[in-house]
Formats: structure tokens, sequence, C-alpha cells
């Protein structure tokens, strides 16, 4: 039977959560795993995503050829993320009952080192029995969380795997997160005409009140349907109470797992809003920005399949699910891989009191171990 060394994950989790890690400052995380995976017989590239977005780093391609005699398995791309939200880096751990967290002054960094961790670990534990496998291939990309912009702009032209699995989910190891949606942002800008509010109002042209009526006018937002949702976030205008503003800002984003749906609700919510403003006498200006699309895995795809197989040959129980966020798996999916998001257990994300229990830790290096073993099959 298969072991994980919990005793090296444990300390190789802990220094690599104690360097800092801020989105596009990922070189010091970058360079650990480098030596890291070079000392595993991995070659290890960087493509340009840092440059694109002014960074310090770029996404790392690691490459292992499959074992000697080993033809037909399927190529497998293992990823997760290599920086975290603020505040984040130099993470102390706090044992406590067979559960991680952080001292209280830091993110843990389980998003996303857990599935960094797991994907070391796992490779390490099948180079160690011996066990044949096929091509690996893992990319650890930068700037997440800021807005999924490593993935984005990552050097496709490196892709070469047959499925995928972004290690960055909240579930316990055994979830398989096969669809998410896509997002769309969206900035509306009311312009009407500044005046003096005690002497001369009339030559004004009020934004604050019709952007009032216009978004009266915004029959659907909120949920939708089962996949589709939009949001009005962010309002903002007015310099003074005795001046009539000439400019609010209406700011909000949609997401749906159906493309069709998110684009109609998109549309539908800013031609609102743009139109209503005309006919109460404003100009708008409308911006759209498609974040990224959604995605939806078969569940009986080959990506699917192994990650299944690796459940089995683990004793977990396959979660299979959707998500409400975007992810690396996103982009993936975008670029041809079939991907799904895989649990790594990780809870309370984005908070101070983030944590991860330290059996999740372990059996999320088992579904990677799992998934590279019936990928052979
Ligand atoms: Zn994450």
């Amino acid at each position: 039977m298969t072991q994980v060394n919990k005793e090296r994950m444990l300390a190789e989790f802990k220094e690599i959560v104690a360097l800092p890690c801020h989105s596009l400052q990922e070189r010091p995380v970058f360079e650990l795993l480098k030596g890291k995976l070079e000392a595993l017989g991995f070659t290890v590239e960087e493509d340009d995503a840092g440059e694109k977005l002014g960074g310090n780093c770029g996404n790392m391609w690691a490459f292992l050829p499959a074992s000697a005699g080993i033809e037909g398995a399927v190529r497998v791309l293992l990823s997760a993320h290599m920086d975290g939200v603020e505040p984040c880096g130099g993470t102390t751990v706090i044992q406590k009952d067979g559960v991680l967290y952080s001292d209280g002054t830091t993110i843990l960094g389980g998003d996303d080192k857990s599935g960094v961790e797991g994907i070391l670990e796992g490779i390490r534990m099948l180079l160690e029995e011996g066990a044949p496998h096929g091509d690996i291939q893992i990319l650890f990309t930068v700037c997440e969380e800021g807005g999924v912009n490593g993935s984005r702009c990552l050097d496709r032209s490196k892709l070469r795997a047959d499925v995928g699995y972004a290690l960055d989910g909240e579930g316990a190891p055994g979830e398989i997160v096969v669809g998410a949606p896509g997002q769309k942002k969206y900035k509306i800008d009311i312009i009407g005409r500044t005046a003096h509010g005690g002497l001369e109002p009339e030559k004004g042209i009020n934004s604050i009140m019709i952007a009032a009526k216009a978004l009266a006018d915004v029959k659907r937002y909120g949920r939708i349907d089962e996949e589709t949702t939009c949001n009005i976030g962010i309002i903002g205008g007015g310099k003074a109470t005795n001046i009539v503003p000439d400019l609010v800002t209406i700011e909000g984003d949609a997401r749906s797992r159906n493309k069709e749906k998110l684009e109609a609700i998109c549309k539908e919510i800013v031609e609102t809003i743009a139109t209503s403003a005309e006919k109460y006498g404003a100009k708008a200006e409308v911006f759209v920005d498609n974040k990224y699309d959604s995605f939806a895995v078969a569940e009986n795809s080959d990506v699917v399949a192994l990650a299944k197989a690796a459940c089995a040959m683990h004793g977990f129980t396959p979660d299979i699910t959707v998500t409400g966020g975007g992810s690396d798996a996103n982009f993936l999916n975008a670029y041809g891989l079939p991907s799904v998001i895989l649990g790594t257990g990780m809870a309370h994300v984005h908070t101070v009191d983030e944590y991860i229990k330290e059996e999740d830790l372990y059996n999320t290096a088992l579904m990677v171990h799992g998934i590279l073993k019936a990928a052979v099959k």
C-alpha cells in the first residue's frame, strides 16, 4: 500500500508557505519549486506571462517524459497557482489537532500551496515506488488571484497533455469540479452636465438622478437562474452638495456556465442602463470586459474517468460538482485542454482564518499519485 511521507510533506508545505508570494511577485516560489522539480528529473521552463503582466515571474512549465517502454499513456497536466491573496507570505504554520492554521497574521496559503505540495509529493511517491508513468506536465501559474491573469497569458504552445487538473478546489480530495461559469465585467459611465446647484441648477444634467432612474429600469439582477447571476457592485459619482454631478460610474459583473445566457444578461443590463440614461437626458458610455469563458466537461470524459479511478484506488468518494468562480481551469479548457478542478480541502480561503486538515493535504498527494497511475492503464 502506497504511503504518503507525511513528515516530508508537512515540512515542505511549511517551507513553501513561508515564502513571499504576492501576485506578480512569485519569483521566490518559482525558484524554490524549480530546484525541487529539477531534482525529480523535470525539465523546467518559464513563459513570458511575467513580462506581459508586469510581474517579476512567468508561469512555470515542467515536463517529465514517460518511463522507458511506456507508450499510449494519457498525458497528464497538473496545475496549481503560486500566488496568494494578501496578507500572504511568511506564514508560520500552527498545527493543532490535525489541522493546519496560520498564526493569524497572514493567510495560511493552502490556497494554493496545498495543490503545489500535493503535486510534488504525489509525483515523488510514484517515482519512489518505481511505478511506470506517462508524460507528466506541470503548470505552476502566476497571478491567479489577481484575476486569473497568469493562465490568461500563458504560452499555449507549451501545452502538451491530453487532460488537465487544476488542484485549486475547496472540497475535500475526491471533489471533481466539472463546470465553472464564465464572467464578464461591465462599467457604465452616465454623463450629465455640471452646474452650480444653487445658482443655476437648470443648466445642469444631474447624472445621479438619472442613474437612479436608469437603475430602477433594470428588471432582472441577482440570481437569474440556476447557472446565471449578475450584480451591480459599485456606484460612484458627485463632488459636492452644491454641484450638479456630471458623472456617475456604475460597475458590476455577470456570470454563467452557459455562454449564450452570459452574453444575453450582460447585454440586457448594460443596454437597459444606457438606453434609459439617454432617455432621461444623459449620455452613456459602456465598457464590457470578458474576464474568462465558462467550461463544462462531460462526466464520461477521460479527465473525469482518471480522477474517479484515483478516488477508487485510494478510497475517496468521488464528488462530481460545479463551482461559481473562475480558475486556471477556465483557461486550460478555453485553450483546448479538457480540465477539471480538484478539491484539496483548503477552507476559509482568502481570510486569516484559513485552514486545511492534515489528512486532506496528504490525500491530495494520493489523488495526484492515483491519477498518474491510472493514466498508464
Ligand atoms: Zn486558488
